[in-house]
């Protein structure tokens, strides 16, 4: 599992990443505020950790801005003892939960478990949407008795499109959730990987789509009539 911790007190960190190491966790450790909500709203992880107070946004910010930016990486928030209203600010902002500092280990490691499992929008790592069903632990995309694996890309295409539905979603938009802000992808990209997984929708037989909508985007639609 993925993890993204933000923390800026070097010995709580380095003592962080040593433990979630050890539990099997990939962690990736930012001590700066700014580099954990780029991390965080472009690299896809399972979980994320984060500080409140750190240099130049703070936990909440990040969490709020995260949200709003449709990343759905459950969050799990580090306060202060003396931050008394943070539990209330922390779960308005978008965080799943809360861990008051000091804390001890194996009560983090019990919140992570429970908020691993909840895995995005579901118990078992899938998500559904019309007649599909996407496997996100093996890569897999279902309808009826049709499945196909889907390369990486694919699974994140979809996964997107599946958690803002209803939306249409702009070429930068999924260029910047896919690639990241830093990669020089051009928008053609995001059109081909759109037709590849079109092709991967039809070899199932889905009734879902993935329309684009002229001149803005692409949207997940589901005609079932
Ligand atoms: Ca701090």
């Amino acid at each position: 599992m993925r993890l993204l911790l933000v923390e800026d007190e070097k010995r709580m960190a380095q003592a962080l990443c040593e433990i979630l190491r050890q539990e099997k966790y990939d962690v990736d450790h930012f001590a700066d505020g700014l580099d954990g909500l780029y991390a965080l709203e472009t690299k896809g992880y399972d979980l994320a950790i984060l500080d409140v107070m750190l240099p130049h946004k703070n936990g909440f910010e990040i969490a709020k801005q995260a949200r709003k930016e449709g990343v759905l990486t459950p969050i799990l928030m580090l306060t202060a003892k003396s931050e008394l209203d943070d539990k209330v600010t922390g779960l308005d902002c978008g965080a799943d939960d809360y861990l008051t500092k000091p804390f001890m280990t194996k009560e983090l490691l019990a919140r992570l478990r429970a908020l691993g499992r909840r895995n995005i929008n579901s118990p078992d790592g899938t998500l559904a949407f019309g007649d599909i069903t996407l496997n996100k632990e093996t890569s897999t995309l279902f309808c009826g008795e049709n499945s196909v694996r889907l390369s990486e890309k694919e699974l994140r295409i979809l996964e997107y499109l599946i958690a803002n539905q209803g939306q249409i979603l702009t070429r930068e938009q999924l260029a910047v959730k896919i690639w990241g802000y830093d990669n020089d992808t051009e928008y053609n990209n995001v059109e081909v990987y759109m037709s590849f997984a079109r092709k991967k929708l039809n070899f199932v037989k889905a009734k879902v789509e993935i329309k684009a909508v002229r001149g803005i985007g692409y949207e997940l639609r589901y005609d079932h009539v």
